[in-house]
């Protein structure tokens, strides 16, 4: 049965339209990055090499900071710029959102620290001088920013506001490389450091894990590159407790130095997209905006209160739809018993209003024109 599904979804003609679809991506450039991996394969070198070095300066120089640190993965980048950030502080708690995804979550206590929430702002709903100011008190020694879907949040305000309590800024540039706030700075260059990941399916995205962190200050990338080896000054000198091994490999480096050069084009690519949701979307549909370099699309969000019935009605047309993110980090059954007085009344509405529709570069014309038919004909029973 599983096969007669499949062969009459290939001939129907509508073909479903997916999140993300990996093995285009591969198609495009399959050839380059074939012999970017054989490359590696046959140089012997599969760890801190060449690629790796390479990588770590092309990233630095692209972010427009001065220094970079390859590692594991985008969760670890944060607990590492987290960890670091703290060092030398006797403060306890990191504040950050609550609906980007619980990853921060996650790093921040396994670094050891207790999390704080704010809110966010109804329109980009992303965190503000406004919203950390209520929750900020003497404990909280980072807070960290989601640049959320691809969004540079505006961070001056912020970081006046941190700089005077002494507290850190992390931004959390996973869903954002590329993308540059009101002044033209790139995410990862404003705050204290920031943490990147290089999952699949980010804007850059490796054949696999990686993650990096970036900063342009001294101290946090010495510490940094401390942690993600063992703690070790050099080899075999164990230097700093908390340490551990998060790397990135020389085959991922050289994938991700090789897409590199593409980026800026596919983020284009994606942010024009996600515009011509925006324009064609019925009233009852508000897509985020992401009309300028301040975006790069990574995610296609719209709000709706007839979110059930939009996806519902987008699912019929073999449209494929997800929610970034359902559950709030404070809600989070593993979570919720620390949390039990939170209340964050604008992340908790959001999340029942978010949607996220299909975006990535190698969409074709008429994928896209058939999602825009489909926003634009939705009309909720009420
Ligand atoms: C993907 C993502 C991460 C985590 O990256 P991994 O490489 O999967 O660990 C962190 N923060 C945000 C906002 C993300 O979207």
């Amino acid at each position: 049965m599983a096969t007669t599904q499949h062969k009459s979804a290939k001939t129907s003609p509508t073909p479903r339209i997916p999140m993300n679809d990996l093995v285009r991506s591969f198609a495009a450039y399959g050839e380059d990055l074939t012999r970017v991996v054989s490359e590696v394969v046959q140089s012997g070198w599969y760890l801190n090499g060449p690629e790796t070095r390479g990588w770590e300066a092309d990233l630095s120089a692209f972010v427009g900071a001065t220094r970079a640190i390859a590692v594991g993965n985008g969760t670890d980048a944060l607990e590492l710029s987290i960890r670091a950030a703290m060092h030398g502080s006797d403060k306890t708690a990191v504040l950050t959102a609550a609906n980007c995804g619980g990853y921060t979550s996650i790093a921040a206590r396994r670094a050891g620290f207790d999390v704080r929430f704010a809110d966010v702002d109804r329109e980009s709903h992303l965190l503000t001088d406004a919203t950390i100011r209520d929750a900020l008190d003497d404990s909280v020694g980072v807070v960290v920013v989601t640049h959320l879907y691809g969004r540079a949040a505006e961070l001056d305000a912020m970081l006046e506001t941190c700089r005077v309590r002494g507290i850190a800024v992390v931004e959390d540039c996973a869903e954002a490389i590329g993308a540059r706030d009101s002044r033209g700075r790139p995410v990862g260059s404003i705050g204290d450091v920031g943490a990147f990941s290089f999952y699949p399916t980010k804007n850059l995205g490796a054949l696999g894990d990686s993650g990096a962190v970036v900063t342009s200050r001294d101290d946090i990338a010495d510490h940094v590159r401390q942690l993600h080896q063992y703690g070790w000054a050099s080899k075999y000198d164990i230097a700093v407790e908390g340490g551990r091994n998060s790397r990135t490999d020389e085959i991922q480096a050289a994938i991700l130095r090789f897409k590199l050069k593409y980026l800026d084009d596919w983020n284009a690519t994606r942010r024009a997209i996600v515009e011509r949701y925006r324009s064609s979307a019925a009233k009852s549909i508000n897509v985020l905006p992401a009309g300028g370099p301040w975006h790069v699309g990574h995610l296609a969000v719209a709000t709706t209160p007839f979110r059930s019935e939009l996806r519902e009605h987008l699912e019929a047309l073999d449209i494929a739809t997800d929610v970034h993110f359902p559950i709030p980090d404070h809600q989070q059954s593993a979570l919720r018993a620390d949390y039990e007085d939170v209340q964050l009344p604008t992340t908790e509405g959001l999340a029942a209003e978010i949607v996220s529709l299909p975006v990535f570069p190698e969409l074709s014309e008429e994928e896209i024109a058939r999602i825009c038919a489909a926003l634009s004909s939705f009309a909720p029973r009420g």
